[in-house]
């Protein structure tokens, strides 16, 4: 599995995760994207996990966030 962090409150809501990894990803009613499975909540962080053949999308949404707030750790 892979872990994956975001940084929710940083969010500027340009879509861009809920478009790539959409099963990851949802945009809420307060304009924030929303982790969909957090396993953990540290600080400012939300944690959840991700199955490896997401390598990809899940990659593709941490480089695209135009914030950089999404980490995802091999
Ligand atoms: S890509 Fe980053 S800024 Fe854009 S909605 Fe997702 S978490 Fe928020």
């Amino acid at each position: 599995m892979l872990r994956i962090s975001h940084k929710r409150m940083e969010c500027i809501g340009c879509m861009l995760c809920a478009e790539v990894a959409p099963n990851y990803w949802s945009m809420q009613e307060d304009g924030l994207a929303q982790l969909r499975s957090v396993t953990e909540v540290r600080q400012n962080l939300e944690w959840g996990e991700g199955f490896a053949e997401d390598h990809d999308i899940l990659k593709e949404a941490e480089e695209g966030c135009p914030v950089d707030i999404i980490k995802v750790i091999e």
